[in-house]
């Protein structure tokens, strides 16, 4: 039985601005259980803002694949990982518990959908995300993503053009539905002043106008309006969703921030609304998201965005993950 790791950086196609940064490097921890000549594989993508970096996953990884005893026993693990360190290190436990999941999946010689008994159709369309950076830039993003066949366009916003930059892109994509993402950036007068805009753009989802522990806003804010709320930065951990009930009307949850799939399945059912999210990840990272196609919403795009995705297998049909056919995560190597 054993835990390797090796540690790769991806980049997106273009720099992915948000509010807080733009960014175009992203380093990612692929870690390889193998036990009785089965592998299983997983991915860590750590995120500063919620305390991990590759530094980090490198050197808690040891501790926590410890826990990684029996593949087969799914929830025994979330106990092993949570009484070897309680707090922290999402991204870790992460990699570890679908690296198991993959590895029970793989044993068994079917994909791992089938193995947890999840429907075989595609899962919920998912949004691209059109990230921040020069007006044309974004423009272009949102033309040719609405002629790759997406329907749902995630949009960031939390600069001082964001009026400008949603009339664009509804210009360029009027037909699709569209969700804003403000990353925390925006104050309440600001977010007031938005309500109009985001009305007239015809925008379906407001995901974390505020910031993150500014939750009597949040809550104001719906009952100003009748625009749905998302959670992101707001949630940290699942047992902090039934708290964020109040201030808003839906989640969105990462696997990677959450610390796995089984916490990702947690959060949907304390949640008010879910939607399955992810960090800019590998389509390995990626295919894990897929786990929880019980969600009412997607934003699975993270490896769309990259330039360099080191793994191939993944199937989009218009903006839908199909499940994959071949055994495990059902993606390998390029
Ligand atoms: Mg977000």
């Amino acid at each position: 039985m054993s835990v390797r790791r090796e540690t790769l950086e991806l980049h997106t196609a273009r720099p992915f601005g948000i509010a807080r940064w733009t960014h175009s490097t992203y380093p990612r921890t692929f870690v390889t259980f193998e036990s009785g000549g089965v592998t299983g594989r997983g991915e860590a993508a750590p995120n500063a803002y919620y305390g991990e970096t590759v530094a980090t996953v490198a050197a808690v990884l040891p501790l926590l694949a410890g826990a990684l005893t029996d593949g087969w026993d799914w929830d025994g693990l979330q106990e092993r990982l949570g009484a070897r360190m309680p707090g922290g290190h999402p991204s870790v436990k992460c990699a570890l518990e679908t690296a198991a999941v993959e590895w029970a999946a793989s044993s068994a010689g079917v994909p791992v959908w089938r193995r947890l008994g999840l429907s075989p159709a595609p899962i919920l369309e998912s949004s691209f995300t059109v990230g921040l950076g020069p007006l044309e830039d974004m423009r272009r993003e949102a033309r040719e993503a609405v002629a790759r066949g997406h329907g749902v366009l995630k949009v960031k916003l939390g600069t001082n053009e964001d009026e400008a930059i949603l009339e664009a892109l509804r210009e360029e994509a009027p037909g699709v539905a569209l969700r804003v993402d403000a990353n925390a950036a925006w104050t309440r007068p600001q977010v007031r002043r938005m309500l109009g805009v985001l009305d007239a753009a015809r925008v379906e989802l407001l995901e974390q106008p505020l910031a993150a522990g500014d939750l009597e806003g949040h809550a104001e804010l719906r009952r100003l309006s009748s625009l749905p709320l998302a959670a992101d930065e707001s949630l940290h951990r699942v047992p902090d969703v039934p708290r964020l009930a109040g201030a808003f009307d839906g989640v969105n949850l990462k696997l990677a921030k959450l610390g796995g799939a089984a916490a990702g399945a947690g959060g949907r059912a304390a949640g008010p609304g879910a939607m399955m999210g992810c960090m800019i990840e590998s389509s390995r990272g990626i295919a894990a998201a897929h786990l929880a196609g019980l969600c009412d919403g997607a934003d699975l795009d993270g490896a769309l965005l990259l330039g360099d995705d080191p793994f191939t297998g993944l199937e989009w049909q218009a903006g839908r993950l199909a499940r994959p056919t071949g055994v495990g995560w059902g993606v390998e190597w390029r």
